[in-house]
């Protein structure tokens, strides 16, 4: 279905990303990889399902390093027909105690950065009349949790951005949707498992169990195959117009 197409997905080289790269690539799709860590092991995993496999190590949190990566795209794969904005960071704090510096991290990297790969991918986009930006917000971009500042602020951010970029193309072929999950694990929620054994005392199946029985009805995790399959969809004709819209798959957290 996507033969032809090339997807951008940063912050793939682990979790929710890496999903999405493997369904979009599933699909035919051309993938460039970003995020830090170990890249090839991902790179080569995209490869084997037969589509073109690129990875830039550009830092979403400075536009210089976001231009490179949009030119690298450009030059090697002649541009982005799907951009999945992923890359993302937390930080856990009381808004009095949060460190500035850390409030500016996570702005930059969850919430900036998707204005500017946005702002550098639209213009070829709409010259091909087609283009799917696809931007993995969060519950947290609909509702709050305590010690969130930083995360829930960009998160919402997000939402308000895909909106925008979704009614100014909206006699486009170039849609904007966000995907807003609940917990699903990851190694950025696997951090805050820990921290709930610790505080708590439990040993990690229970913290697991009270991470979920809080917010998260199912009480079972989103997986980042189910959060793909909805990015497939996002890039599918039948949902040409769907547009700004933003969509959890969050096992009920919202509905409560
Ligand atoms: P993760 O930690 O597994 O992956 C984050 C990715 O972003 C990694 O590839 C990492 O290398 C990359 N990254 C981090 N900082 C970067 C930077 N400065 N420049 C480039 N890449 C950077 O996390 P995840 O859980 O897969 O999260 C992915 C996205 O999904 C995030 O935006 C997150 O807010 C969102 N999300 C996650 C959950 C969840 O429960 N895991 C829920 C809702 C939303």
């Amino acid at each position: 279905m996507l033969k032809g197409k090339t997807a951008l997905v940063t912050g793939s080289t682990s979790g929710i990303g890496l999903g999405v790269a493997l369904c979009l690539a599933r699909q035919g799709a051309d993938v460039i990889l970003n995020g830090f860590g170990d890249a090839e092991g991902p790179k080569a995993e995209v490869a084997a399902l037969g589509v073109k496999a690129g990875y830039h190590g550009a830092d979403m949190s400075k536009p210089a390093d976001i231009e490179a990566m949009m030119a690298y795209a450009e030059a090697e794969f002649g541009g982005v027909d799907i951009l999945v904005n992923n890359a993302g960071i937390q930080h856990v704090a009381p808004v009095e105690d949060f460190a500035v510096e850390r409030w500016d991290a996570v702005i930059a990297i969850n919430l900036s950065s998707t204005f500017h790969t946005t702002r550098l991918a639209l213009p070829s986009m709409k010259a091909k009349n087609w283009g799917r930006i696809i931007n993995i917000a969060s519950v947290h971009g609909l509702v709050a949790s305590t010690q969130k500042a930083a995360y829930v602020a960009a998160k919402h951010g997000v939402i308000g951005l895909t909106k925008v970029t979704a009614l100014e193309n909206a006699t486009t072929g170039v849609t904007c949707n966000a995907i807003c999950p609940g917990w699903v694990l990851t190694p950025l929620v696997q951090k805050q498992v820990d921290a709930r054994a610790a505080r708590d005392g439990v040993d990690n199946d229970e913290a697991v169990r009270r991470l979920l029985g809080e917010k998260q009805p199912s009480l079972q995790f989103t997986t980042p195959q189910e959060l793909g399959e909805l990015a497939v969809f996002l890039c599918s004709p039948a949902a040409n117009n769907v547009r700004g819209v933003a969509w959890n798959v969050d096992g009920g957290w919202t509905a409560q």
